[in-house]
C-alpha cells in the first residue's frame, strides 16, 4: 500500500514538489512507508477544495440524517478493517496491539455516535426563544462553523482524527485533516474509507507533512473558519496567535500533568493496578496520564514496594508480541526527550525506585523501562513538567487538604484521579480538583459520550459528547418584529 499521495477534493494527488518523508516503525527503526510531504501550494489546494465544498457543495445543505448515512458507512468500514487498521497503528506508533484495537474500535464508535447526534440535530437545531417584548419573536438556530482544520498528534493517530472529523462532518463542516508527521498512515486509510463510502468531494481533505511547514499556513489562512488542535502547549500557543489573524474559532486540547490521589483506605492491589494503567498504557504518551501520584502516608511504603514489584513484571516489546504491555516510544525524538527527563532526575539525586533506562534486551527500538521516581520535590521538573513517557513521580501526603493543594499546584488542569473506599470523600475531592476530567477509583477510561478537555493551560473547549458537536456549530438568532404598530423612532 502506498502512502505518498495527498487526498484533496476527492482525489489522490502527489505533492506539488513530489517530496516525501519516511515513516519509521519505532520497534525496529525500519522505514515502513514514504509519506507525501505537503507544501504550502498543496495546502492551498486543500483549502480551496474545502471552501468550495462548504460554500457550494451539498454537504452543508444536507440534513443531519443524510450526513449520518456517510458517518455510519465510515464507522462500518473502520470496523470491517479493524485488524488491518489496528496493525498499521501498531507499526506506525508502536503501541501494543490490544490497545490499538481499542483505539480503532473507539474511532468507529465515535463516527457512529456523531451519526446519531447529526440526526438529533435535525430535530433540535432550532429553538424558540421567549423574549421580554412580545412584539418580537425569536428563533435560535445552529449552523456549521464552515471550513475546519484538524491538527492532530501521534499518540492516538486514528482516534484523535475521529474525535475531530466525526463531529465536524456531523455538524456540516468540511475539513482539512493534518495528521502528525510521525504517524500519518491511518489518517491516509481514513481518506481511502471516505473515498470508498462516496463522501462528496472536498468534504474531507488529508494533508500529510510537516507541521512547521504547513501548520502556520493553515492556522493563519483567511478561508479557514475553525482550527481544532491536540498537541503540546507551545504549539497550541503558536496556533492561538496564528488563528487570531481572522479571529478563528479554536479549540485546543493540550498537555497535562495530572495528579492521582490515593487515600490510605484504598485497596493496595487496586491502587497499584490503576496507578500503572494511569501512566504506563500507551507508553505514558497520553495527555491525561496521571503522571503525579500522591499517596497517603499510611500505605506509602507498602504501596511503593508493590508498585516496584509489579512494574518490573511488565512485558516490554514489539506491540504484536503476545502479552506485551509496553511498546517502544513513538520516535527517536520522544525517546531522547524522555531519556533526558529521567537523566535530569537522576543527576539531581531524585530517588529512582524502578526502571530508568533502555531495557537491556533491546539493541534497536525506542524502548524505555517503566520508570518510578519517589519523594519527588514539588518544584522538580519531574513533578512539574509533562514528560509524555512511562515515567511517574510519586510523593506522600498527610491530609486531604494537603493532597488537593498539591494536585492543584500545576499550570495544567486536564485530568485528575482519586481513590478511596469513602465515596463521599472521593466526590468531595473530585469537585475541588481544578481539572476537566476526574476519575474516581480508576484512571484513564474514556467514553465518547462524556466531555473531554482541560482547565488552565490544558486547553480551551471540550471534545466528545454533545460538546464535541457544539465545537463545530455556530449559533444564530433570527428575530422578527411582528407588531402592526410602526417602530416610530425616526419617522413619527
Ligand atoms: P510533538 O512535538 O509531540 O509532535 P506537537 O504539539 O508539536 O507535538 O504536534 C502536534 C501536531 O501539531 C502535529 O500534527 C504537528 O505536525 C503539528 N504542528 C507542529 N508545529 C505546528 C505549527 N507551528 N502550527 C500548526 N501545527 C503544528
Amino acid at each position: 500500500m502506498s502512502y505518498d499521495q495527498l487526498y484533496i477534493n476527492g482525489q489522490w494527488i502527489p505533492t506539488q514538489k513530489g517530496g516525501t518523508f519516511a515513516s519509521i516503525d519505532p520497534s525496529n527503526e525500519q522505514v515502513i512507508a514514504q509519506v507525501a510531504s505537503a507544501t504550502k501550494e498543496d495546502a492551498e489546494k486543500a483549502v480551496i477544495a474545502a471552501r468550495e465544498a462548504f460554500d457550494n457543495g451539498p454537504w452543508s445543505k444536507f440534513t443531519g440524517k443524510e450526513r449520518a448515512v456517510y458517518l455510519r458507512a465510515i464507522a462500518n468500514e473502520i470496523r470491517n478493517n479493524l485488524h488491518e487498521i489496528s496493525s498499521l497503528e501498531v507499526k506506525d506508533n508502536g503501541k501494543p496491539y490490544p490497545e490499538a484495537e481499542w483505539d480503532i474500535a473507539d474511532a468507529a464508535g465515535c463516527f457512529e455516535f456523531y451519526a446519531n447526534l447529526a440526526e438529533t440535530l435535525d430535530e433540535e437545531k432550532e429553538q424558540n426563544i421567549q423574549l421580554g417584548d412580545d412584539r418580537f419573536s425569536c428563533v435560535a438556530t445552529k449552523e456549521p462553523v464552515g471550513v475546519a482544520c484538524a491538527i492532530i498528534p501521534w499518540n492516538y493517530p486514528l482516534l484523535m482524527a475521529a474525535w475531530k472529523v466525526a463531529p465536524a462532518l456531523a455538524a456540516g463542516c468540511t475539513m482539512i485533516l493534518k495528521p502528525a508527521e510521525v504517524t500519518s498512515l491511518t489518517a491516509i486509510e481514513l481518506g481511502r474509507i471516505a473515498e470508498k463510502v462516496g463522501l462528496p468531494k472536498g468534504v474531507l481533505n488529508i494533508l500529510t507533512g510537516s507541521g512547521r511547514e504547513i501548520g502556520p499556513y493553515l492556522t493563519d489562512h483567511p478561508d479557514i473558519d475553525k482550527v481544532a488542535f491536540t498537541g503540546s502547549v507551545p504549539i497550541g500557543q503558536q496556533i492561538m496567535r496564528s488563528a487570531a489573524s481572522n479571529v478563528k474559532n479554536i479549540s485546543l486540547e493540550l498537555g497535562g500533568k495530572s495528579a492521582f490521589i490515593v487515600f490510605d483506605d484504598s485497596d493496595i492491589e487496586d491502587a497499584v493496578e490503576w496507578i500503572m494503567f494511569g501512566i504506563f498504557w500507551n507508553q505514558g504518551q497520553v495527555c491525561s496520564a496521571t503522571s503525579r501520584v500522591l499517596v497517603q502516608e499510611g500505605i506509602y511504603p507498602k504501596l511503593l514496594a508493590r508498585l516496584a514489584e509489579e512494574s518490573q513484571k511488565i512485558k516490554i516489546g514489539n506491540g504484536f508480541e503476545e502479552g506485551v504491555k509496553l511498546g517502544p516510544l513513538v520516535n527517536q525524538k520522544q525517546y531522547e526527550n524522555v531519556t533526558a527527563a529521567i537523566q535530569r532526575g537522576v543527576e539531581d539525586n531524585v530517588k529512582l525506585l524502578s526502571g530508568g533506562k533502555k531495557p537491556e534486551a533491546f539493541t534497536q527500538g525506542y524502548y524505555i523501562e517503566p520508570t518510578i521516581f519517589v519523594d519527588v520535590p514539588e518544584d522538580h521538573p519531574l513533578w512539574v513538567e509533562e514528560i509524555f513517557g512511562p515515567v511517574v513521580s510519586i510523593r506522600s501526603f498527610a491530609t486531604e487538604d494537603e493532597a488537593i493543594k498539591s494536585a492543584n499546584n500545576s499550570i495544567f488542569g486536564l485530568a485528575g484521579a482519586v481513590m478511596s473506599k469513602d465515596i463521599e470523600r472521593c466526590n468531595r475531592v473530585a469537585r475541588k480538583l481544578r481539572a476537566g476530567i476526574i476519575w474516581i477509583n480508576c484512571s484513564q477510561p474514556t467514553f465518547t459520550e462524556a466531555p473531554w478537555g482541560g482547565y488552565k493551560q490544558s486547553g480551551i473547549g471540550r471534545e466528545l459528547g454533545i460538546w464535541g458537536l457544539e465545537n463545530y456549530l455556530e449559533v444564530k438568532q433570527i428575530t422578527s418584529y411582528n407588531s402592526q404598530e410602526p417602530w416610530a423612532w425616526y419617522i413619527q
